[in-house]
């Protein structure tokens, strides 16, 4: 069996845009900083992980050496939403089947783009998957396969969600890689995630594919914007949540004490950071 401790990973971010998930530059969505935390929580050293965006392999094909050379490469993207973008341009699905077909190692696709594969970034309108020629395509959460394939010694794993205890320590233990962002430090902004999921059914809406709300404990968020100031991030974008007022409630009415703990708790660990913003 493969001793994670000798494993190398790299990571390529082909961008993620959701209904509640911002992660296209200057944003960088929570998908890579999970899966990195995950890594190193099955025994990878920080120092064997490398990260890329689509953007860098593109400018500098070079760099595509890490896809190939690696033990393990991890793609992870997907568009569920139409957008515009000016920071970066999202992988087409080309891109990506070329990235699997690079990789001499095992491959592992995951993220927004296990909703659905079409021609072309326009959405998840077209929702008929494809593999793209990956070795697995995690049909939970990316992170969660990411950490199981490697305690697994890359032979596989169950698809399975990952809980919260969990997104406490992967959350933390990923917030190195945010370093080997090109925006870092001065141009980049970090997706935090107060909660996944929504109460309400709307039929274009890819947000209840995650289930009902599951919040986070406000402690839990604070840690993390705390551990990703530590890694020089002075920008957070309070963005992954379906509605932020819902947040620590019962459903009903807001919870003013969450979120006075949830905001105040990241003014207190990142007093000079820019403004942070919410999704309503
Ligand atoms: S209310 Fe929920 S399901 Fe409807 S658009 Fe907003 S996040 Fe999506």
């Amino acid at each position: 069996m493969t001793d994670p401790a000798d494993l190398s990973v790299t990571i390529v971010d082909g961008y993620v845009d959701e209904p509640a998930h911002f992660g296209v530059p200057p944003y960088m969505s929570t998908y890579p900083r999970y899966t990195a935390g995950a890594l190193v929580d099955a025994g990878v050293s920080q120092d064997s992980i490398t990260y890329h965006t689509i953007d860098e392999l593109r400018d500098d094909r070079h760099k595509r050496a890490d896809v190939a050379d690696a033990d393990l490469f991890v793609y992870v993207g997907g568009m569920t939403v139409p957008g515009s973008y000016v920071g970066g341009t999202p992988a087409e699905p080309d891109e990506v089947r070329e990235l699997g077909w690079t990789a001499d190692g095992t491959t592992l696709l995951g993220g927004p783009v296990r909703f659905g594969v079409g021609e072309e970034n326009a959405g998840a309108q077209e929702m008929e998957r494809d593999d793209l020629d990956y070795d697995f395509v995690a049909k939970g959460d990316v992170e969660a396969a990411a950490h199981d394939l490697v305690a697994a010694g890359l032979e596989g794993f169950g698809d399975r969600m990952r809980d919260n205890a969990e997104v406490d320590r992967w959350a933390a233990l990923g917030a190195f890689v945010v370093e080997q962002h090109p925006n870092h430090p001065d141009y980049l902004i970090c997706e935090m995630e107060t909660s996944r999921g929504c109460a309400y059914r709307c039929s274009f809406c890819t947000e209840p594919l995650y289930g009902n709300p599951a919040f986070r404990e406000a402690r839990s968020v604070v840690d993390e914007v705390d551990a990703l100031s530590d890694r020089g991030v002075a920008h957070f974008r309070l963005g992954r949540q379906a509605d932020i007022l819902a947040f620590g409630g019962d459903g009903e009415a807001p919870n003013p004490d969450a979120l006075r703990e949830l905001y105040g708790g990241i003014r207190a660990v990142a007093p000079t950071s820019g403004r942070s913003t919410s999704t309503t």
